[in-house]
């Protein structure tokens, strides 16, 4: 999780840190007036400067800190990817609605040439099908077109 610390002040020049999980909570938080300096109270607050944190390990330079940035970003970034190959495996997959248990068997014992098929299973036939060394996933229901329609 990331940590914002930002050096407050408020009219009568009081300084003091705020921690906020990112800037736009800061902004939410300024905007309703619900910060207010630790000295007198006043409710008009400035921002003097930002400094980046990762967790609570402060970084030394400024470089460390750019760095930082990139790699949060890239991991969302991969995230997303992620989620997209998974919702294209979904959407690929054939829909056998209520036959699934039935269709996963005969994908696991050779009997079928399907590759990937999707459908509605029963807590009791997901169980059977994992005795059976069958393993399924579970599909969020954002990630299937289909479901959406
Ligand atoms: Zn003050």
């Amino acid at each position: 999780m990331t940590i914002k610390v930002f050096n407050l002040h408020c009219n009568n020049g009081h300084m003091f840190e705020g921690w906020f999980s990112s800037h736009t909570e800061y902004e939410e938080q300024i905007s309703k007036n619900l910060i207010t300096c630790p000295i007198c109270s006043s409710s008009e607050i400035s921002k003097l400067l930002s400094t980046p944190y990762i967790g609570k390990k402060r970084s030394s330079s400024t470089i460390e800190k750019t760095h930082t940035n990139n790699i949060h970003n890239i991991s969302l970034e991969q995230q997303a990817k992620t989620i997209e190959s998974l919702r294209q495996i979904i959407n690929k997959a054939e829909n056998v609605g209520n036959n699934f248990a039935e269709e996963a068997r005969l994908i696991h014992s050779g009997e079928s040439q399907k590759t990937s098929i999707k459908g509605n299973i029963s807590l009791d036939e997901k169980k059977e099908l994992e005795e059976e060394g069958i393993n399924i996933i579970p599909i969020p229901n954002f990630l299937d077109d289909d479901l959406l329609q």
